[in-house]
């Protein structure tokens, strides 16, 4: 019984660094695909990937926040035309 239960418990663990491992992995993948993400230049399947890894995943919406607000800042930045008086 106790052995049993030894095995249901090293069994869950196993499954849960599995579970964080596999999370880890798919943060890699989703920060390199945050960029591409805001310039909305995904396709709708992996930009669906994306949002609901956001959801879950307290560290790349972080990230995927701090990306935009860079994103935002340049754009609201006014656009400064070529120098004309160069000479
Ligand atoms: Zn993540």
């Amino acid at each position: 019984m106790k052995l049993i239960y030894h095995i249901f418990v090293s069994y869950t663990k196993n499954e849960k660094l599995k579970t964080l491992a596999e999370n880890e992995m798919n943060c890699q993948k989703i920060k390199k695909l945050l960029n591409p993400y805001i310039d909305q230049a995904l396709d709708a399947e992996t930009a669906q990937q994306v949002e609901e890894h956001l959801k879950s995943c307290p560290a790349c919406r972080q990230e995927y926040r701090r990306l935009k607000e860079i994103a935002t800042s340049l754009n609201s930045f006014p656009q400064v035309s070529a120098p004309q008086n160069i000479t």
